[in-house]
């Protein structure tokens, strides 16, 4: 850790200290020193894959596309369900154990902040969950690992046993609504933030993206942890660039000291 960003880190940790409310955006960035890759960064997702294999509409007509995500799917499943947190996600979790978090707003659906111990009735899962599969039919939900489990064993596309739905993960793909109740619980969160952390996104994606703005708006102190640019770079109170598990414990210590 270089001085001058200890001394960011430290006014930082100040921030949250006098702060009535601080409320955390993750994105995909925490996670890939999990091993999960990120959509942006050179050799993640969208160097694999086409971004428009995952809007709703396209992937809901075409068998093609279902065939091809399950097949996919099986190989990035077992990535997520076998990852471990980052020092980020312990880090986060801290924090709110500690009663100086008050809402964690995540787009990521690989379940890791819940994974390194964060209270789960803290975290509004923006996007969804990987670990659950709903019916894109009557709505009835099942675990992934079930689904999974159909698929390694030869279900090709796998559809409801009640209806013959298609099944689908139940993370939000491109094109697709989110939860009003979540996202308003988002909203609400950030419109009383004293402070608004954001850590591992690009803010490339919205709503989501649009929080921090929200959040500033309001009169919320606007820190942003990233590695790569993000869209609020300019507007930001402050901007630590660096990795998420190096920065997050590097703050969460000298709130907690
Ligand atoms: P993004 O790919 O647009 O941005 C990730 C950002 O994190 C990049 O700016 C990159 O520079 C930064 N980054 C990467 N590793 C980092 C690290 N170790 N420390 C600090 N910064 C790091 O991702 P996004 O903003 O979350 O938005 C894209 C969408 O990706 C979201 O909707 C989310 O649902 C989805 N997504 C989720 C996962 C997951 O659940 N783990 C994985 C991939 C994509």
């Amino acid at each position: 850790m270089s001085d001058s960003q200890q001394k960011l880190i430290e006014q930082a940790a100040a921030w949250v200290l006098e702060s009535r409310s601080t409320v955390c955006l993750t994105g995909a960035g925490i996670s890939t020193e999990s091993g999960i890759p990120d959509f942006r960064s050179k050799g993640g997702i969208w160097d694999r894959f086409d971004p428009k294999d995952f809007e709703i509409r396209r992937w809901l007509a075409s068998e093609d596309i279902q065939r091809r995500y399950w097949e996919v799917a099986q190989d990035g499943y077992d990535l997520v369900r076998n990852a471990t947190p980052s020092k980020g996600h312990f880090a986060l979790a801290q924090l709110s154990l500690h009663g100086y978090l008050k809402l964690l707003v995540t787009q990521n659906t690989d379940g890791l902040h819940q994974k390194a111990g964060h209270d789960p009735d803290k975290i509004v899962e923006l996007h969804g969950t990987s670990h659950v599969c709903v019916c894109v039919g009557c709505g009835s939900k099942l675990l992934r690992s079930e689904v999974h489990a159909r698929v390694q064993g030869g279900e090709v596309i796998p559809k409801c046993e009640d209806c013959g739905c298609l099944l689908k993960p139940d993370a939000v793909f491109f094109g697709e609504g989110l939860s009003p109740e979540k996202l308003s619980r988002a909203v609400e969160a950030s419109k009383e933030a004293g402070v608004f952390l954001v850590a591992g996104s690009s803010l490339a994606v919205r709503p989501a993206g649009g929080l921090p703005e929200r959040a500033r708006r309001a009169g919320a102190r606007l820190i942003i942890v990233n590695e790569g640019p993000t869209r609020f770079d300019a507007r930001a109170d402050m901007r630590i660039q660096g990795k998420t598990g190096d920065v997050l414990p590097a703050l969460v210590d000298v709130v907690l000291t």
